[in-house]
Parts: C-alpha cells; sequence; structure tokens
C-alpha cells in the first residue's frame, strides 16, 4: 500500500510522538508500506516530485496522512496552496487521517485566524478544509486521530486495521471508537480519590484527584492516555499533572491548571452526572472518606 504523509501548520509534535512508537516501532509499521514522501523518512524523493504523479494519475495513493492545520496563503506546494493540493490529494486516497489537535480541529493556529481549519472541522464545527460531507475512496469521512500530540500506538493502530483490511468504526467526531470511546478518567491511579473527593493540594504528588482544584479534563475527556500508557509507563495524571483535554475540540481552553467554580461547584461536571447527583454523592463521600485516602501513600505501614 502506497503511503503520503505531508505537514501544514505544525510543531511537527506528532512526528515526535510517532517516532517514540514502541512494539511495533515507527520503522516497523512504515516498512509494511511503500512510503512515497514523509518528512522525517524521505530524502529520495521530494514532496514536490511524489504529489504532481499522484494528482496526475501515474501513482495511486492508499493512505494519505496529513499533519497540522490548514490556513490560506500560509503554505505552497507544487505552486499551489496547500488546501487545495490537500483536496484533490484527498479526492484520490482510500484513506485520509488527520494526525493531531490541529489536523483534526484547527486548534492552537486556528486560534489565530478564522482561515485556519482541520481537514473536516473547525473546532466543533463540521466543515473543515474538505467540507462535512467528505468521504475518502474507502468510503470512510477523514479518521481523526485527536490529541496534542496523538499517542503513537493510535497511529499504529489505524494503520495496522488498515492493512489488515479491518473496519474501523469512527465516533460522531471520527475518531476511532477503539480508541476515543474511553475517557482519560478510565484507568486514573486516583478514581479512589475521586469516589471519596479526597483532592490533591499540589501538582506533582502522587495523593489525591485532580479535578476540583486543578482543573482535571479526566472524566469529560474522550482518550486512552491511562489505557494505553505513553512510553508504555505513564501519562499525565500518573505524572501529577492534569488531563489537559488535549483530545478534544476544545482545546486548548484558558488557565487550564484551574478548575472554574461556580457557587462552590466546578463549572463543569464529569459526563452525565448532574448537579443534585453531584452535591449529594459529594457531602457524603466527603463525610466518609477513609482515612488512609488522606495521608502520604508512602507514609501507609
Ligand atoms: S485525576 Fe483526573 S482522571 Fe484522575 S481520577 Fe481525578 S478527575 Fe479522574
Amino acid at each position: 500500500m502506497k503511503l503520503l504523509w505531508l505537514q501544514g501548520l505544525t510543531c511537527s509534535g506528532n512526528t515526535q510522538s510517532f517516532l517514540c512508537a514502541e512494539d511495533p516501532s515507527a520503522d516497523e509499521i512504515l516498512n509494511r508500506f511503500e512510503v512515497l514522501f514523509c518528512p522525517f523518512l524521505s530524502w529520495e524523493r521530494s514532496e514536490e516530485e511524489v504529489v504532481p504523479s499522484i494528482l496526475e494519475g501515474q501513482e495511486e495513493l492508499d493512505v494519505l496522512i496529513f499533519e497540522g492545520a490548514v490556513g490560506k496563503n500560509l503554505r505552497r506546494l507544487c505552486g499551489m496552496e496547500m488546501r487545495k493540493v490537500l483536496k484533490k490529494l484527498a479526492k484520490k486516497a482510500h484513506y485520509v487521517i488527520a494526525l493531531g489537535n490541529c489536523a483534526v480541529f484547527g486548534n492552537i493556529p486556528g486560534k489565530y485566524s478564522q482561515e485556519v481549519k482541520g481537514l473536516q472541522y473547525r473546532f466543533k464545527h463540521r466543515g473543515g478544509v474538505l467540507g462535512g460531507n467528505f468521504r475518502s475512496g474507502s468510503g470512510l469521512p477523514v479518521i481523526n486521530l485527536s490529541g496534542c500530540p496523538a499517542h503513537p500506538s493510535w497511529l499504529s493502530y489505524v494503520l495496522l486495521k488498515i492493512l489488515s483490511g479491518r473496519d474501523i468504526e469512527l465516533d460522531s467526531m471520527g475518531r476511532p471508537k477503539e480508541l476515543y470511546a474511553y475517557l482519560t478518567h478510565h484507568g486514573c491511579l486516583r478514581n479512589e480519590y475521586f469516589e471519596w473527593k479526597v483532592e490533591a493540594t499540589e501538582l506533582g504528588r502522587k495523593e489525591g484527584c485532580l479535578f476540583y482544584y486543578f482543573g482535571c479534563r479526566g472524566p469529560m475527556t474522550h482518550s486512552s492516555c491511562n489505557r494505553i500508557l505513553w512510553n508504555g509507563v505513564s501519562s499525565k495524571t500518573r505524572a501529577g499533572m492534569p488531563c489537559v483535554g488535549c483530545t478534544e475540540y476544545d482545546f486548548p481552553r484558558e488557565n487550564m491548571l484551574e478548575t472554574e467554580h461556580v457557587m462552590g461547584l466546578p463549572e463543569e461536571l464529569p459526563l452525565g452526572v448532574s448537579k443534585r447527583g453531584y452535591i449529594l454523592l459529594s457531602g457524603v463521600a466527603k463525610t466518609f472518606a477513609p482515612e488512609r485516602l488522606k495521608k502520604r501513600l508512602m507514609d501507609e505501614d
């Protein structure tokens, strides 16, 4: 299968992330494809050489991976604006993958200009550069791998699925359900603290939940960060840092390390939890919280 990886407005964070893929490594994955061009691999052929050969029909395109947001008059390729090149290539591709939050939703560059978009979204609005109704040759819309950056295994998962010819089920925002049906909260080691409303008082500690004071978005962020760990060992919440919701359309937000409160209640509650339910459960949980959870873990006998 022939694969093309292009970049728009990007810090190359998703490239860096994918280079850290383990078991299989980035090399092991990409070696199963015929890579036509990839910014961190190709030196024999330039993108200026490869893109016209696809557009003129001399070369097939099975998988198009795009990293970064797309703006107007910001980047040109083969004498055309990148968004025009992208539209033409996407029509030829069997699968189109938007890699990272910039390619999916516009993300940080999108905050600076209305003209900057993701491939099929601009923040929560469907449309983007390719339009809301776009379908690639496989019949799928853009496969969105949101995240700032996306976990390397998420891209490996999608590429291996494509190679195996198995179906990829997508959620309402085009993200593979196997990866994004979960919340960051699922698998977080701090769940017991969350249940008993024992809050962290400092960043970087092992103890306490980061929801009430430190803006943790784990209970409302679709990602498998605590299920498929980073570098096989960790995640933000495991390291004592709140989830900042980087797989969602509203990332980045302001004051990402603080929880906004209204009359003592977090402004945003965990997905599906009512204010009444939260108040009732919090009161009971706090009253009966085990003393064990209020001590440092290492102080336990
Ligand atoms: S730290 Fe965040 S993800 Fe972990 S239990 Fe608390 S709210 Fe959930």
